[in-house]
């Protein structure tokens, strides 16, 4: 018989896989994109601390994971720095709405620019490789279609995107020269519009905002005329594309296009966004904002050679659970409005 007087301890058969693991820290994990690589990393066995300062991420996004003893949360901003031991960094942290990151323009360029020499300085202490969450904001208003990584973007330095654009510019020019200088073992991904549930209903975003406004048979707000056209990839896909690249062998550095190369324009957006609902929304028409793309499709060849990826998720497949996830939303909302 044990002798009660000995601590006997607690003993979780998910610990066993501690073993195996590795130390991941994500950086954004309580955004959007953040989230579900904090899912997809724990489902895989590892151990993930998530650093976020809760600027557009929710803790909500990560209320299923809370409970898990392979997953830690903590309050932090990036253009800090931050000591722990990790195997592999993914840096997504930084808004990505324009509407988000144009509310602290400096804030959005500090926590590119500062965040990134932070994660590096860390990934250069402990041995660690590092992806970095960049984007097709690199190629500007791009004079190239559809957009290849050698292309380097027309970008306009002073304009209301820079903070964002000139900030994930200047994030990948040193990922670079730390991978050259210090020999870092870097993972540039260029994101192109990616849309699903956790995004946030006041995001600001194209998809969410339509979303939102359809349920509430609200217009639909149209920036310009609606001709401009962006392609959108599924979360589920895009997480696939980011774990792929960051297990790539070594010399795979990218940057390589992460994105779902169907392109259709705003208006077509919103008109099936309208059907799908079944929404009795009207189109309005508003200004275009300053230096907003005219146009961007990514081309994913390279992905599709050093990745083997390529997007399987439909836009109407896609859009259908995010729909249901803001009709939730919806719903939560107005019971508690009623209860009131
Ligand atoms: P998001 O706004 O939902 O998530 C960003 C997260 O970063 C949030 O949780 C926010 O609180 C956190 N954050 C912001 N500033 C921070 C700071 N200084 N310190 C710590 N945390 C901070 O956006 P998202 O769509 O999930 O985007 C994640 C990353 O992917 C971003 O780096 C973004 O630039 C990049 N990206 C996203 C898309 C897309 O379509 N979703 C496209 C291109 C690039
Ligand atoms: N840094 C960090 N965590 C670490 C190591 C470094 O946050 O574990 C930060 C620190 O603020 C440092 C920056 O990363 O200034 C860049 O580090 P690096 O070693 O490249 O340069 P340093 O500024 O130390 O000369
Ligand atoms: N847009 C729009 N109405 C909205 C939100 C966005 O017409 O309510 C347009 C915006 O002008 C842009 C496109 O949709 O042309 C995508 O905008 P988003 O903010 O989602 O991301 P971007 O690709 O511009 O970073």
């Amino acid at each position: 018989m044990s002798d009660p007087k000995i601590p006997r301890g607690e003993f979780d058969p998910d610990d066993l896989l501690h073993l195996s693991a590795k130390r991941i820290l994500v950086t954004g994990g309580a955004g959007f994109l953040g989230s579900h690589l904090c899912a997809a990393l724990l489902k895989q066995g590892h151990e993930v601390l998530c650093a976020d300062n809760f600027f557009t991420g929710r803790r909500g996004n990560l209320r299923h994971l809370l409970g898990n003893p392979r997953f830690e949360v903590m309050r932090h901003d990036v253009t800090f720095p931050l000591y722990a031991e990790v195997d592999e960094i993914y840096n997504l942290a930084c808004p990505a709405s324009p509407f988000h990151y144009q509310h602290d323009p400096v804030q959005t360029t500090k926590t590119a620019v500062h965040g990134a020499i932070n994660m590096l300085g860390l990934a250069k202490r402990v041995g660690a490789r590092i992806l970095q969450a960049s984007t097709s904001e690199i190629y500007g208003d791009p004079q190239v279609h559809p957009q290849t990584e050698d292309y380097v973007g027309y970008v306009n330095p002073i304009g209301k995107r820079s903070c964002y654009d000139e900030g994930k510019r200047c994030a990948e020019t040193l990922f670079f020269d730390y991978h050259r200088q210090h020999g870092i073992e870097i993972k540039v991904a260029r994101i192109f519009n990616t849309y699903g549930p956790n995004m946030h209903p006041d995001d600001g975003r194209v998809v969410s905002n339509f979303i939102m406004q359809a349920l509430a048979g609200e217009p639909i707000t149209i920036y310009g005329k609606g001709d401009q056209t962006r392609s959108f990839c599924f979360v589920s896909d895009l997480i696939d594309g980011l774990m792929r690249l960051m297990g790539s062998p070594s010399e795979v550095t990218g940057p390589i296009n992460l994105g779902n190369p169907v392109e259709l324009s705003i208006r077509q957006l919103a008109e099936t966004i309208i059907r799908m609902t079944g929404s009795t929304s009207k189109l309005v028409f508003e200004t275009l904002p300053q230096d907003d793309p005219i146009k961007r499709q990514p081309d994913i060849t390279r992905a599709r050679n050093l990745l083997d990826w390529t997007p399987k998720v439909q836009l109407e497949e896609g859009l259908e659970t995010t729909i249901e996830y803001f009709s939730k939303i919806v719903a939560a909302t107005q019971g508690a409005a009623e209860r009131k």
